[in-house]
């Protein structure tokens, strides 16, 4: 007999697999959708491993398995095996990433009576056990819940327990239903022979009604049924028309299932592939090189300045990587604002892009799941989580805008980030990954730069010209237009741009990056803003407590009166949001048209591409937005982006708020001048002496990191150290920081038992929303060499959420 390792789909002892015995003639392979006994339940899970050897002492069997072919490929098992290791996660939480949609089920159980034996005496039964018995022998299988509602859940458990034990009855498990149905779309189907259709349509053109015959004419003329939409729509009629139809008995109606094609709404042509130009071409060599053989190095980074094309080159990587016989995924950072570059995948493989969106109904998500897995599709796109899909054969990965922090899964376990996902399933199946951005992430950039991955550079722009200069960037000082007296969001350079471009029929991107919740003070005489003396992050100013706290370290202090650097007393406290600059802009320049752009403004389904295509349509002047703002618009007729305060995102309390603000502004000021007008970008601030800033101005990103990876080596900071998060939430304030403080000695004596060096436990501090949804949280910063190896051994307390390598603190 042999064992197999099994993840089961419960909250207990979530780390670790159960080993259960197979029975004799059932199939199990690695990968494999079982149902096991668990406790007193039924569970799904999935076989992880086979062995010869129970890993423990007493096993149960195998009660079921729920689908003959293995539902993770070998490469999968290995991947969720690493995620949950190296992410402290539950087993079944990096299995569920990759199982099909609607997998995670209930299991019912059934009953089925076995034959009587022809002595087999009644009357040694029970009453209950008689009416029962009788219950489950008038039909083929009963569900159990239905005997539950007969005769009480514990009873009937038990009265069938001793069925069962007697040989009078028998389980069974099944899986819940899917719930979701898959859409169905009305048809029309003629109801009568073509030539009866024929002689009922020239007698309604006589009696006058041609919109009938007409419909009629096209029906006879369809070879096979025709959507009702598609029908009205090339007759031009209306319901009328078809119910007239229908209830005379000529016509039919029936109900298709269909799939909700994303991309059917869409415009799609067919693209060929562009000639590419001599920078295109060094960095297209080695990548082929790649895709076609066996090569050590198959992971690129490939830097490239917006409008470079870096999306060219992805697309012709995917069509090579056809050529060989595989498939591609293609990861995007959010679905809804990137529809430009969806588009252009799938107007170069028409038909054979699956795109993965939330949008889908569970059943169609399925649907699509069982699509891809049978390799219909050459390319599929996605936000992060179709990382996952189970794509057969996979040559390429793509990770466009690879610096984009929604690539970290942070708000549910397992808190994984999708690049170094992608790197390892790279190692267990020999596909090739490219990296994408303007703006590479520090640490992935050191990796290239170290030899870890093959760095590419693509240094200028194609658009709208080849060589085409980035757009000319001005810095305005905000300190000197509050000495000049101005005390309104705008400069006077750049409301002057303004109404330029508005007048001269132009467009213009307003970007203010106002998201977080955390105020911050800042002097505005000299531009100074208060940090923690220990972490190096700005102050957040409480407002309950009238007190500046650091969200690293929990270091506290009054709010000063007067600056610590310049003694002036004209210490701010700075907060415009994007509605407040939408007022300001309508009161400015109130001849222009306005739209705004933001997660307020967003909260219906389709509404980014609405927004967009508003904007795109010029319908709108000025666009104001957050980041939404800076992704990959590509929209000629804007000629001026203004970023009215780069210096919110640098006052975030994050060793990342300088990376972050240059990415930021370089992508943004990415959005100007694509077009035949060229272009300019006006960054308001007040510290122009950021080295973020000056760098974002002069579109440097060398001049950015080799300041940012100094900075970094010095105060140990990723890359040259990997962190971890623990987060406690609780509705009570001062349990959730005992229940820290106690978690950080725990850390403190485990660390210094097992004599691991370099190891720092920082905090416990709350954390930068420091009250989410009615709960307080409080966190613990790990910051070592290796932080998760360090808890993987250590049993951490109910209640606590861990992220490894986190992206935003
Ligand atoms: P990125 O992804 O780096 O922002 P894109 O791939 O979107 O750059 O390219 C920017 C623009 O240049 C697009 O409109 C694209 O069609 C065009 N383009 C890219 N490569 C070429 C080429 N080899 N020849 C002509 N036009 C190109
Ligand atoms: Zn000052
Ligand atoms: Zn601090």
């Amino acid at each position: 007999m042999g064992y197999a390792e099994v993840c089961v789909n419960s909250p207990v002892a979530p780390r670790q697999t159960f080993s259960y015995a197979i029975p004799s003639g059932m199939n199990i392979s690695i990968g494999q959708a079982v149902l096991v006994p668990f406790g007193e339940k039924v569970l799904q899970g999935i076989v992880l491993a086979l062995s010869e050897y129970p890993a423990v002492a007493e096993t149960r069997e195998i009660a079921e398995i729920i689908e003959p072919q293995p539902v993770l490929s070998p490469a999968a098992v290995s991947l969720a095996g690493w995620i949950s290791q190296y992410y402290l996660s539950p087993i079944f939480d990096a299995v569920a990433l990759m199982l099909p949609p609607g997998f995670e089920r209930k299991a019912l159980t059934f009953i089925t009576a076995s034959p009587l034996l022809p002595d087999f005496d009644l009357s040694s039964l029970t009453p209950d056990q008689k009416l029962l018995l009788e219950t489950v022998r008038k039909e083929d299988k009963v569900n159990l819940r239905r005997l539950e509602n007969k005769t009480g859940k514990k009873k009937s458990q038990s009265i069938i327990s001793q069925l069962v034990k007697r040989g009078l009855a028998t389980r069974s498990y099944e899986l819940e239903p899917v719930r979701a149905s898959p859409r169905q779309e009305p048809y029309l189907n003629l109801a009568i022979s073509p030539d009866q259709a024929q002689q009922e349509a020239s007698s309604l053109n006589k009696s006058g009604a041609r919109k009938q015959a007409a419909l009629l004419d096209f029906l006879i003329q369809q070879p096979g049924t025709v959507s009702l939409a598609a029908a009205r729509k090339e007759t031009r009629s209306n319901k009328s028309v078809v119910d007239a139809l229908v209830s005379k008995g000529l016509v039919a109606t029936e109900y298709i299932q269909t799939r909700r094609d994303p991309l059917s709404a869409w415009n799609v042509n067919l693209s060929l592939p562009l000639p590419l130009t001599a920078s295109q071409d060094a960095v297209f060599r080695p990548i082929r090189k790649s895709l076609a053989e066996q090569t050590d190095s198959k992971i690129f980074l490939l830097h490239g300045v917006t409008g470079s094309g870096k999306t060219e080159i992805y697309l012709q990587a995917l069509a090579e990587t056809i050529k060989t016989g595989k498939r591609g995924i293609v990861l995007v950072p959010e679905i809804a604002l990137t529809p430009q570059t969806i588009e252009r995948f799938a107007s170069r493989f028409p038909g054979k892009v699956a795109v993965l969106h939330s949008q889908l109904s569970l059943g169609e998500q399925f649907d699509e799941w069982q699509r891809i897995r049978a390799g219909e599709f050459d390319v599929v796109i996605g936000p992060r989580s179709a990382l996952f899909a189970p794509q057969p054969d996979l040559g390429l990965i793509i990770v466009d805008e690879e610096h984009e922090w929604t690539y970290k899964q942070d708000d549910k376990s397992p808190r994984y980030h999708t690049r170094n996902v992608a790197i390892k399933l790279s190692g267990l199946t020999g596909a090739t990954v490219i990296l994408g951005s303007a703006t590479p992430d520090v640490e992935t950039f050191y990796h290239a730069c170290r030899g870890d991955y093959h760095l590419l550079h693509l240094p200028e722009r194609v658009t709208p010209s080849e060589n085409a200069p980035l757009p000319r960037v001005e810095i305005v000082d905000l300190k000197d237009e509050l000495k000049a007296g101005n005390r309104s969001l705008f400069s006077h350079s750049l409301s002057e741009a303004i109404s330029n471009a508005v007048t001269a029929g132009e467009q213009v991107i307003l970007f203010l990056n106002r998201r977080g919740a955390a105020t911050f003070i800042q002097c505005r005489n000299c531009g100074f803003t208060l940090n923690c003396r220990r972490c190096d992050v700005p102050l957040s100013y409480h407002l309950d407590e009238d007190m500046l706290v650091c969200h690293q370290c929990n270091y506290r202090t009054a709010v000063p009166r007067v600056c610590p650097r310049c003694q002036s007393r004209r210490i701010k406290f700075l907060g415009t949001g994007t509605q407040k600059l939408e007022q300001e802009t309508g009161t400015a320049f109130p001849q222009a048209r306005l739209l705004r752009w933001d997660s307020d403004a967003t909260r219906k389904k389709d509404s980014h591409r609405e927004i967009l295509e508003r904007f795109r349509s010029h319908q709108a002047d000025i666009l104001i937005g957050t980041q939404m703002v800076t992704k990959g618009l590509d929209l000629p007729r804007v000629t001026l982006v203004g970023a009215v305060n780069a210096d919110y995102g640098l006052n975030r309390p994050d060793f990342r708020a300088g990376e972050r603000t240059f990415q930021l502004l370089s992508q943004v000021a990415g959005r100007a001048g694509r077009g035949p007008r060229g272009g300019q970008v006006i960054i308001q601030t007040y510290t122009p002496e950021h080295y973020a800033i000056q760098a974002a101005a002069k579109h440097d990103y060398s001049l950015f990191y080799e300041r940012e990876i100094t900075y970094r080596r010095q105060l140990h900071n990723p890359p040259f150290s990997r962190l971890a998060r623990l987060t406690f939430s609780h509705t009570n304030d001062a349990f959730c920081r005992k229940e820290a403080e106690n978690l950080r000695r725990l850390l403190i004596e485990e660390r210094d038992a097992r004599g691991i060096a370099g190891l720092t436990v920082i905090g416990p501090a709350p954390a930068f929303i420091h009250r989410l949804r009615g709960r307080f949280r409080w966190q613990l910063v790990l910051r070592g060499a290796d932080p998760s190896a360090f808890l993987a051994p250590v049993s951490i307390p109910q209640g606590w959420a861990i992220d490894i390598d986190p992206v935003g603190l």
